[in-house]
């Protein structure tokens, strides 16, 4: 069933039309008109956030998960219409969509069954002790509490897990916050129709319409008003490093600053060890050329570098490498504007001293085919430019000269979302005298595998030290990501039925 999407945001339960529209831009299939968003929709849907929360924050957390239940539900019953305009808007193929799909609707049922179990209120008791000398100790209780309205920020890689019903907002209704979520121009459309689902969710569970809004762009001021409203208590922005800095700058810089949950980008580092490379190079090669590509490269958990000591054997995997990604086929980029992107960052690349092509392609506007470069540690470490992220199929080869040139590549790393560990038995020594470092620069390190497939689960850490994510104590996927839109509350001396969650 085709969507024809009408073009408006959703505002406290109604659909407001806007003073001016913008184009879509679709990879392929028609141009639909969107109304621009006015700081004055994002106003009223943060004046609707803030009276919802009366309520909505004070809801069960039984009423929480039937809602979340019911989103996922009302997503399902719109499955092919949303899979045929967002592989419009993005260019993804239809199954990258579907699975997607399967991810954004799981989980929000996840984050359903998380808040029944009750663990995440961290609830503490310190009992009263009258008669403790010298002075007596007061009842007090300790809860995790709902912080208020939360804005979204998607990204263009991900319209259904990253956007408006995805992991952010799943974490901020599941704590009990209203959302309001600033729609990407990459996928307006895809958006819509997602909070068309939302909103008879909310229709369906009763809830105050307030509870979910959305304001689509058009125009970069709707995000600067969102970031700014004083009604707005914090964001989850997942996003590119520049666009994400200049919000986290505007929350820092309110009157009452407000945290910025930014999970930006990465290159998700990967060091391969001699064993490892000696047993099972061109396997690891084959595997890398394929997790590059994946998706055109547009994953910010793309393994971007590859870290290895000089010689025959990295000699070979470079050469395994440039045949395995010589037969990937362009792929068609999510926006004009990240194809453009991508080209400049392959020229900042290539124009670095001291790094060598060891592939390059040509294809037409907004398609990708992959590049890949090589160079020493010493050159990596003095061009920090190379450390940068391109979106996009871009790999660099880092050849080290002995174990403590590998050393210093670690410790010249940004903050990571990944670091990846290729190593067998033998490397054992090697590869642990890294982990004090990893785990100081990234937050996943993995094993003998590729970064790319996060798994929404409990113990996943999707974030990272600065750039990875602005706030390295957070992560964005998984159900730890709900603390980011909690405050712990004391009540001391209260009776039980002032304290929410009531422990007795
Ligand atoms: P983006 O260009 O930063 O856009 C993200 C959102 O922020 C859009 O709604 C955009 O508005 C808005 N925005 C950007 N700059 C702004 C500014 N200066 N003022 C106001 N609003 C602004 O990012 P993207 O191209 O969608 O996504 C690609 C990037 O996301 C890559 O770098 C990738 O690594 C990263 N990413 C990170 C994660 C993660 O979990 N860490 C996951 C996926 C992607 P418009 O609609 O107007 O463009």
């Amino acid at each position: 069933m085709t969507y024809v999407p009408h073009g408006k945001h959703l505002i406290a339960g109604e659909w407001v039309a806007g003073d001016s529209t913008f184009p879509s831009e679709p990879a392929q299939g028609p141009t639909h008109d969107f109304a621009v968003g006015r700081v004055s929709d994002v106003d009223a849907a943060a004046q609707a956030a803030e009276e919802a929360f009366w309520s909505y924050g004070y809801s069960t957390r039984e009423e929480r998960a039937t809602f979340l239940n019911t989103i996922a539900d009302e997503i399902e019953a719109r499955a092919d219409a949303i899979t045929e305009i967002g592989s419009q808007e993005s260019g993804l193929p239809k199954a990258r969509l579907q699975g997607e799909r399967g991810r954004t609707v799981g989980q929000l049922r996840l984050f359903g069954e998380h808040i029944l179990k009750g663990d995440y209120l961290d609830r503490r008791h310190d009992g009263a002790l009258p008669d403790r000398q010298p002075l007596a100790r007061p009842d007090l209780k300790m809860v995790q509490r709902p912080i208020g309205p939360v804005a979204v920020f998607g990204a263009s890689n991900f319209p259904l897990a990253f956007s408006t019903a995805g992991g952010d907002t799943a974490a901020a209704l599941a704590a009990g916050c209203p959302v309001i979520v600033k729609g990407h121009s990459a996928h307006p459309g895809t958006g819509e129709i997602v909070a068309e689902a939302v909103n008879a969710a909310v229709k369906k569970c009763g809830l105050h319409p307030g509870v979910s809004s959305l304001v689509q762009g058009g125009d970069r001021k709707v995000g600067a008003a969102l970031v700014q409203h004083p009604l707005v208590k914090a964001v989850g922005f997942t996003g590119s490093l520049g666009g994400g800095r200049a919000l986290f700058d505007l929350c820092a810089a309110r009157p009452e600053p407000i945290p910025f949950f930014g999970e930006l980008g990465s290159v998700n580092p990967m060091f391969l060890f001699a064993n490892a490379m000696a047993n099972r190079g061109e396997e690891i090669a084959e595997g890398w050329a394929a997790s590059l590509t994946m998706g055109a490269g547009q994953f910010c958990t793309n393994p971007g570098v590859a870290v290895m000591l000089s010689g025959d054997q990295a000699d070979r995997f470079a050469s395994t490498m440039q045949q395995a990604l010589a037969d990937v086929p362009p792929q068609t980029m999510l926006t004009d504007g990240i194809a453009v992107a991508y080209r400049n960052g392959q020229k900042r690349i290539a124009d670095t001293g001291g790094v060598q092509e060891v592939l390059t392609s040509m294809c037409d506007q907004r398609n990708a085919t992959p590049y890949l470069y090589q160079t020493t540690a010493k050159n990596w470490i003095e061009n920090q430019t190379l450390a940068e992220e391109v979106f996009g199929p871009l790999g660099v080869i880092v050849c080290a000269e002995n174990a403590d040139e590998m050393r210093q590549v670690a410790l010249s790393l940004q903050g990571q979302l990944t670091c990846t560990l290729h190593m067998d038995e033998e490397d054992t020594e090697a590869a642990r005298s890294l982990m004090p470092i990893l785990e100081r620069k990234a937050g996943r390190v993995l094993a003998n595998g590729f970064p790319t497939g996060v798994e929404v689960s409990d113990s996943m850490v999707h974030g990272g030290p600065y750039p990875a994510s602005t706030n390295f104590g957070a992560t964005s996927v998984g159900t730890l990501s709900i603390r980011r839109f909690l405050r712990p509350v004391c009540y001391q001396n209260l009776p039980d039925t002032f304290v929410p969650e009531c422990f007795s």
